[in-house]
């Protein structure tokens, strides 16, 4: 059964032109979403940089509320939760964002940003019972109890990342949107906080939505990937598989550019030409078609539906079915 259950998702922003005027158009920023999450598994959503993911991401949590669609969440719909109900919920669901420094209160010591956590939701009921768990929650993930006196400016980037980290911790969720948790940091700290991240899950049996621009980082964590462009999911499946043969045109160009150790594998690397459309005016059919170097004049009016290819696999390309994707690859190779 789904601890997490995504159903049709749309997030739109209204651009205003003057705040006395109504919106007259719309930053269609997530759009017809769906998916599951098991307890326990990390799925990883990838897709360059404004594609939607962090507005999908913050929608999970609720920080975001969605414009339509379900999200549901050990049964409970949250889309439909009002603000004061989801308090109780909120401590099942956390999130670690991507700048560790914009997160943390610059004004409260460590030890009062993660207490703050602990004190929101009833968890420590004496002062001695919350300067043990955050000095507990300090020294699990890496840190000195001791530096729950110091303040976040203190700290290093990795370190800084471990707090948001212990804060997340502190209220016991069941599952961490993980925002970006290591784009920020140097590619030597990196590896040790996905590390850190990995052995909290196995420790915890936590659940990760994973969202990354970093396809080899996806592939080394997750057991399913969501590939996103423009607000919609065009890819999805078990990440070893999409990985290995790629069904999507923008996968095949996002993962031609990973960098491969396996001198055998023939590596032709996609440039993909032209920016990312802007959500405001998507492009009409596919809204890869102005980028996509396999687009037919059909791409240009004809919506593709996210289909099922093969087993647990999906695609969104009109191109894309048990006979189009053989003759596809063959042409890409
Ligand atoms: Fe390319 Fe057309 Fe497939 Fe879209 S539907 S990815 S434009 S081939």
């Amino acid at each position: 059964m789904s601890l997490l259950s995504v159903r049709s998702l749309s997030i739109r922003f209204p651009v205003h032109r003057g705040w006395w005027r109504a919106p007259s158009r719309f930053v269609h920023a997530v759009d017809d979403v769906s998916f599951d999450l098991a307890a326990g598994e990390t799925v990883g959503l990838v897709g360059e940089s404004g594609c939607g993911k962090t507005t999908l991401g913050r929608a999970v949590v609720r920080l975001i509320a969605p414009t339509a669609g379900a999200i549901e969440f050990g049964g409970i719909d949250l889309a439909s939760l009002k603000p004061g109900q989801l308090r109780p919920v909120r401590r099942r669901l956390q999130m670690i964002f991507q700048d560790p420094f914009g997160s943390l209160n610059p004004c409260l010591t460590v030890g009062q940003i993660i207490g703050e956590a602990l004190d929101i939701h009833g968890l420590a009921r004496t002062r001695t019972a919350r300067r043990a768990r955050v000095g507990a929650l300090l020294d699990h993930v890496g840190l000195a109890p001791a530096d729950a006196r110091r303040y976040p400016r203190e700290f290093s980037g990795g370190q800084r990342q471990r707090i948001g980290i212990a804060r997340a911790l502190a209220v016991e969720p069941e599952l961490i949107v993980c925002d970006e948790p290591v784009s920020a940091l140097d590619v030597s700290v990196q590896a040790q906080v996905v590390n850190l991240l990995h052995d909290l899950q196995r420790e915890h049996g936590l659940a990760y939505l994973f969202i990354a621009h970093d396809l080899a980082l996806i592939e080394h964590l997750s057991r399913r990937i969501l590939v996103m462009y423009l607000g919609r999911v065009v890819e999805a499946g078990d990440t070893k598989a999409v990985c290995r043969a790629p069904a999507h045109p923008y996968t095949q160009a996002l993962l031609s550019a990973v960098p491969r150790l396996d001198p055998s594998a023939n590596q032709r690397r996609i440039v993909l030409t032209g920016e990312v459309p802007s959500p405001i005016t998507p492009p009409s059919g596919c809204r890869f078609h102005p980028r996509c170097p396999m687009a037919e004049p059909r791409c240009r009016h004809a919506v593709p539906a996210l289909g099922e290819i093969s087993s647990g696999r999906w695609a969104a390309c009109h191109l894309v079915g048990a006979g189009n994707r053989m003759a596809m690859l063959e042409c890409l190779v």
